[in-house]
């Protein structure tokens, strides 16, 4: 890894960067151009977790206490930049850990369940004894004991198809999305509109005191967030 200078003010962003160059190997190349356009958002935040975040936060972590078999999905961007903090979020939860990738290989599969290995989880994946209902070819693919009979599903940074397909199949879903806009946001039951390495340590924290949010409404909350950019760049001089 070429570790960028740390007095660079933008040196959080060049690792993150590294990180998914050193993990080239396990992420889709497709997945460094969903990185781009999460960063493009985080700008427009102002890359900090805004208060209607933190509201999906404590209303994710209350599903996340409720439910029976919770799993959190995980895709090569996810492994690449948080693999510690997903492990962390699983310990603190008792969240299962699936990699559910959208392009799918055995060796993709293979090399990010052993980075999840190497940060303390054993992952589900290998064994794709399932399919997502609605979707065709190799993304369908999930496991019986993971997805398959979750009940809340965390899938950060997920492509709109496949949420859709998931909420179809009558999970509870969660997703984390910089993008306010993206089909995923608008289909998740909860959508934390914030960056995942900044996002995961606070949604634990809120697993940890077990949050309780009796009503969330997720469209409301993305108009806020909505109006939190627009405050922001209204006041940008
Ligand atoms: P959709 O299909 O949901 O309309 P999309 O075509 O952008 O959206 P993908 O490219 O699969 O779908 O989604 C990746 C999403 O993840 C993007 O919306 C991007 O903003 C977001 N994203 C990328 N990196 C991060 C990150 N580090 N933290 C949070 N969100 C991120």
């Amino acid at each position: 890894m070429t570790l960028p200078p740390e007095d660079h003010p933008r040196y959080k962003s060049l690792m993150a960067r590294e990180k998914l160059v050193e993990a080239a190997d396990a992420v889709a190349r497709q997945g460094l151009i969903a990185h781009g356009r999460g960063e493009a958002f985080d700008y427009l935040l102002g890359e900090q977790t805004c208060p209607p975040a933190m509201d999906a936060i404590r209303a994710a972590a209350s599903m996340m206490v409720g439910a029976t078999n919770p799993v959190i999905s995980v895709n090569g961007n996810v492994v690449a930049l948080a693999a510690r903090e997903v492990a962390h979020l699983s310990e603190v939860s008792g969240a299962k850990v699936e990699i559910n990738l959208f392009h799918r290989t055995p060796e993709r599969v293979a090399a990010l369940t052993r980075m999840m290995g190497d940060a303390g989880v054993k992952a589900l994946g290998e064994n794709d004894d399932a399919n997502i209902p609605g979707l065709t070819s190799e993304r369908a693919k999930c496991c019986s004991d993971g997805i398959g009979s979750a009940d809340v599903i965390l899938v950060p940074l997920e492509d709109g198809d496949r949420c859709r397909a998931l909420v179809d199949m009558g999970k509870q879903v969660i997703t984390i999305d910089l993008n306010p806009l993206s089909r995923t946001a608008q289909t998740a039951h909860v959508t934390i509109v914030d960056e995942l390495t900044r996002c995961l340590p606070l949604l634990t924290e809120s697993v940890r005191d077990g949050s309780e949010v009796e009503d969330f409404d997720n469209k409301k909350n993305l108009q806020k967030v909505i109006g939190f950019i627009s405050d922001r760049l209204s006041r940008i001089e």
